[in-house]
């Protein structure tokens, strides 16, 4: 898959809207639409949208 992604890069995307939760075999993977950014599975939705927004805020 892929190609380069558009404009936003993960680094200046707060990954607040729109996310999509999935379900996965190990758990729960958050994904930002805006920028493409997902995260490994997480334990909980809960845990996996965590996991998603600190990327934003570690910078
Ligand atoms: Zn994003």
């Amino acid at each position: 898959m892929g190609g380069s992604r558009g404009k936003i890069r993960p680094g200046e995307c707060g990954h607040v809207a729109p996310v999509i939760i999935r379900e996965v075999e190990h758990g729960y993977v958050a994904k930002c639409l805006t920028s493409g950014t997902d995260r490994p599975a997480k334990e909980s939705s809960e845990e996996a949208l965590k996991a998603l927004q600190e990327l934003a805020r570690g910078r």
